[in-house]
Order: structure tokens, then C-alpha cells, then sequence
């Protein structure tokens, strides 16, 4: 259990660009980099997803709160490893923000429905119905997993925030 320093888009870029491996390690191991991400989200209060190579780590593994949407106060953190995003639906604008690019806002289209298929934190696979701003957060991470940034999703630059202009939830 540890929180662990988040990857910074500003100082390094290409550890974020590099696409993540799928999940070989053990149980234990798992186990213990879902622990770090758990406790590295809950270290950024006004976090709510987080993807292990933001910690540096490139597994396909992912920890997200479900429940933020309408300015709800989210769930707890639950790991998803190795998840694999089978169906999307309902694109719409909504507010994207990330730990590793602190301070930075924007509007971006992301599905606001989606199935998705995974290993729950105790390996057992699921597949999963998810909508709204959840499918959002799911949406992010997975990205994060390919390289992929939500500044890359920017349709142009009228579509920056500030953060005095947003409610400041970084995924
Ligand atoms: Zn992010």
C-alpha cells in the first residue's frame, strides 16, 4: 500500500504515451498495484479514475469511482484489470480533466453508454452495463491504457476550461 507520485504530462509525456502490456503478473501483484492506484486516487481528493501507467506502471489495470455524475459525490475506488470495452453508445459533450495534466479542463464527446468486459479486483470476469458520467470515467482510464490523452479528444481550443469555470473532478 503506498501512494505513488502521479506521471506528469508536462515533464513526461512518453511515459503516458506508451501503450500498456496486458495484466501477466500474480494475484499478489495485482492485487498490490490496485492497492497503490486506490490509494494514489484517494490521495487527490478531487480525483475519481486513475490508470497504472499514471503511476508509471504500463498493466492494463485501472481504478475508477462510479456515481460522480450531476455533481454527486462519488463512490469508492474499485479496480478493473484488463478491461476490455466491447460496445459504446450515446456520444455527448462533458467536462475532462486528468491528474496528469493538473489545472487543465475541456469539453470532450465520450460514449455515455457502454458494455464492458473485465476482472473484478478478485479476478472474477464481468461484464458490465454503464452509463452516463461512469461510462466517461471508463472511457478515460481505458485511454490512458492505449496513450491516449483527453487533450488528444479536443475538438479546438474555444473548448478549454478554467478551473474556476468547471467543478474540478480530475480522472
Ligand atoms: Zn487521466
Amino acid at each position: 500500500m503506498a501512494v505513488r507520485p502521479v506521471v506528469l504530462y508536462e515533464t513526461n509525456e512518453a511515459e503516458l504515451r506508451q501503450k500498456s502490456e496486458p495484466v501477466l503478473g500474480g494475484a499478489r501483484q495485482v492485487k498490490s498495484l490496485v492497492s497503490d492506484l486506490k490509494d494514489t486516487l484517494r490521495h487527490h481528493p478531487n480525483g475519481i479514475g486513475l490508470a497504472a501507467p499514471q503511476i508509471g506502471v504500463h498493466q492494463r489495470v485501472v481504478v475508477v469511482c462510479f456515481g460522480a455524475g450531476d455533481a454527486k459525490k462519488p463512490g469508492p475506488p474499485i479496480g478493473i484489470i484488463s478491461p476490455v470495452i466491447i460496445e459504446v453508445g450515446r456520444e455527448l459533450p462533458d467536462f475532462d480533466g486528468c491528474l496528469s495534466l493538473p489545472g487543465l479542463y475541456a469539453e470532450t464527446v465520450r460514449p455515455h453508454f457502454m458494455r464492458l468486459q473485465g476482472l473484478d479486483e478478485r479476478g472474477t470476469a464481468f461484464e458490465w452495463t454503464l452509463e452516463g458520467f461512469d461510462a466517461v470515467v471508463v472511457h478515460h482510464e481505458v485511454d490512458h491504457l492505449n496513450g491516449v490523452l483527453f487533450i488528444d479528444r479536443v475538438s479546438s481550443l474555444g473548448s478549454y476550461y478554467t478551473e474556476d469555470e468547471v467543478r474540478g473532478v480530475y480522472v
